[in-house]
């Protein structure tokens, strides 16, 4: 667990590109391995489990082959029972009559072998009490009894014909035909796998054999028996018909797909499954697995069997005797190397396409991971722009690679910061402005209050002091000088407070054009004016303002007379009305004169700010013209460009309808 935690933990410290590569492989790798198994499984469930219904059907047929061959036996033995006078020569016990049935004997083994006709290797007569009357491969032994043949037995108790595969001794079966000693003769071959049989020879063999009864003329009495048999020890002849019947000597790699065999016990006694020596494996034993299933638990047996040096998909099944005992095992197996080699085949291909498929995943992920990386770089450079305060910072969307999403968003991103970068700038220069202005005032209200008092004092006095001169004091002239310069320090002083203080006059619903106009009627046929082409672009049916009307005409003409001044008397003035933000009446006043320098732009509000010669401006105007704008809770603001003009912005907050509920505080700012 803590192993397994420390290679988590250590898959979580690689870099980006290195865990996509993992998890490509990773992910491949699991495919190709599911994949794998989801062939396998097909293989097995429709290639396997087929092989495995056919053997099962093929191991019927064989049995049918088997039982065939027994049934022809039994023809045999009728017909040659039937054939001619046996009864005769029975009541007779005319031997020699009975020669002629030699001819149906095998002469030895290698004679007619095979050749589809049924060639006995014994034929034997008996009397009905079941003594031997005549051996036709063994004409000399006779006399004998045959009664613990079984065979013999039930055909005397039950006079009808029988047939079955019987177990017999060596000496019985050569005492029945003497030239069978090779054919009878098997050496047990030990392999690793096989069932234990301590034995090294076979001590007796398998003969199929039938019986038949032969009844007096009336057919009421048992005359005898005749009985003939084929050894099928070292006799291929069943298993290789079954073999050319159910698999047609069908080969794969030079060797035979399907194979047969009879088994006399546990060892083969005839089979067409070869040994690596390419002879038929007559004395190998079965496996011990199938052993214990068919022989001792005398059951079938289907499935995978390793037979002799190869495994086949099997079947067993069990031979009886006419007792009903277990004597020996049909066999039949397709090869399983054909399956197998598919198998094989599917798992290397798979496994193919996996390696194949992991070489490609990892070459894309490499690729993958590298454009990711440099596309993050690429990104990880616009944040430090950005963040060193480079707002113009722009990422080229790079569409093919699918990032542009991400570009177009950190673009977003920059501009609106930057959006709110300079809004902020706005707010902020507006602030110190209007704080700035703010102080001034009230220190200027402070000054004026204070020095308005000691200059009324000196207005009295002075004024007192020329009255009581005479007519012709030369003093006179100066005392005048005073009181005009008194006078206009008190202007300069009402200025001040003008710039500072609220209104006074009644605030009132008011037609912002009407009021401009009044302004405009006032000025326009000075003499400064007359060069001047006056614009006025006014929107109709604004909705109303409230305010003082007197100072707000103050502020229009203050604002017309400095544009006059800074036009020199030609140029054009234009005046346009409307609605702007939040609502309020937008009133523009543009010249075409000097303009302002952008560095003294900040401060042309700001009272005693003037760029007149001395005496021709106190540079209280437009700070009054503020002062008064504020106190409308309207905004002002001046944009100009030097030698272009200026342009003086104003808004004023509406008059609210007498209807509504809401209270006149409305804002500009
Ligand atoms: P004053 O007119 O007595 O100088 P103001 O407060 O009215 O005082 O104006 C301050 C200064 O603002 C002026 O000296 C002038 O430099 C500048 N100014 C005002 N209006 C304009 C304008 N329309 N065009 C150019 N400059 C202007």
């Amino acid at each position: 667990m803590k192993i397994k935690n420390i290679h988590t933990r250590r898959l979580f410290r690689l870099d980006l590109q290195s865990r996509l590569a993992v998890g490509f492989l990773v992910a491949t790798c699991l495919t190709g391995v599911f994949a794998t198994l989801v062939s396998l499984w097909t293989i097995n469930r429709n290639t396997i489990a087929e092989v495995q219904n056919r053997v099962r059907q093929d191991i019927n047929t064989a049995k049918l082959i088997y039982n065939y061959k027994s049934e022809q036996i039994k023809s045999v033995i009728q017909f040659a029972a039937e054939s001619s006078d046996l009864q005769d020569l029975i009541n007779r016990n005319d031997v020699y009559g009975m020669g002629y049935m030699a001819g149906q004997i095998r002469k030895n083994a290698q004679n007619n072998f095979g050749n589809g006709n049924v060639i006995l290797d014994m034929l034997t007569l008996v009397d009905a009490r079941g003594r031997v009357i005549y051996r036709a491969a063994n004409p000399k032994a006779a006399g004998d009894s045959l009664l613990h043949d079984s065979l013999v037995k039930t055909c005397i108790e039950n006079k009808k014909p029988v047939a079955s595969t019987e177990l017999m001794s060596l000496k019985e079966i050569l005492k029945e035909n003497p030239s069978l000693a090779k054919k009878a003769t098997i050496d047990i071959i030990k392999t690793p796998l096989a069932a234990e049989i301590d034995k090294d020879k076979l001590t007796d063999g398998m003969v199929m054999k039938a019986a038949y009864p032969i009844m007096d003329r009336n057919a009421d009495m048992l005359l005898g028996v005749l009985i003939g048999g084929v050894l099928i020890n070292n006799d291929n002849e069943i298993v290789d018909q079954i073999k050319e019947t159910v698999y047609h000597g069908e080969k794969y790699q030079g060797r035979q797909m399907g194979v047969a065999t009879i088994f006399q016990g546990g060892v083969r006694i005839s089979t067409n499954v070869m040994t690596e020596d390419n002879k038929r494996a007559i004395g190998t034993i079965l496996s011990k697995e199938v052993y214990d299933r068919v022989i001792v638990e005398e059951k079938d047996w289907a499935g995978r069997a390793f037979v002799v040096n190869d495994w086949y998909i099997t079947t067993y099944t069990p031979i009886f005797n006419i007792n009903k005992k277990i004597i020996g095992v049909l066999y039949t197996g397709i090869l399983e190397a054909k399956y197998r080699d598919i198998k094989w085949e599917m798992i290397w291909i798979n496994l193919g396409i996996t390696v194949y498929g992991m070489l490609i995943a990892f070459i894309i992920s490499l690729r993958l991971g590298n454009n990711i990386i440099e596309r993050i770089k690429i990104l990880k450079r616009g944040t430090e722009a950005i963040a060193s305060g480079n707002l113009d910072y722009k990422l080229s969307p790079d569409k093919v690679s699918g990032f542009n999403m991400l570009d177009e968003a950190f673009n977003d991103m920059a501009r609106s910061l930057k959006e709110h970068n300079d809004q902020l700038q706005r707010m902020h220069q507006h602030l110190a402005k209007t704080e700035k202005l703010t102080a001034m005032g009230e220190m200027a209200a402070g000054v004026a209050h204070e020095i308005n008092n000691p200059l009324g004092g000196i207005l009295l006095y002075s004024s007192l002091v020329l009255e009581d001169l005479p007519e012709n004091s030369p003093v006179r002239d100066n005392i005048q000088k005073i009181i005009y310069q008194t006078n206009r320090c008190k202007d300069i002083v009402q200025g001040l407070l003008d710039f500072s203080r609220t209104p006074t006059g009644e605030m009132v619903p008011l037609q912002a054009n009407q009021v401009i106009t009044t302004s405009l009627n006032l000025v326009k046929d000075q003499a400064m004016f007359h060069g001047i082409e006056i614009e006025s672009r006014f929107q109709e049916n604004l909705p109303e303002i409230m305010g003082d009307r007197s100072r707000l005409e103050e502020v229009f003409l203050n604002l017309f007379i400095n544009a006059a001044d800074a036009m020199n008397g030609k140029g054009k003035l234009t005046i346009t009305t409307g609605i702007g933000q939040n609502n309020c009446v937008k009133i523009s006043i543009s010249d075409t004169g000097k303009g302002v320098d952008k560095a003294l732009l900040v401060h042309i509000f700001e009272p005693f700010f003037t760029t007149k010669e001395p005496g021709r401006g106190t540079g209280l105007g437009l700070s009054i013209v503020y002062g008064i704008i504020k106190r409308h809770k309207g905004t002002i603001d001046a944009e100009s460009e030097k030698d272009k003009g200026t342009t003086f912005i104003i808004t004023l907050p509406v008059h609210k309808n007498n209807n509504s509920i809401e209270k006149d505080n409305a804002s500009c700012e």
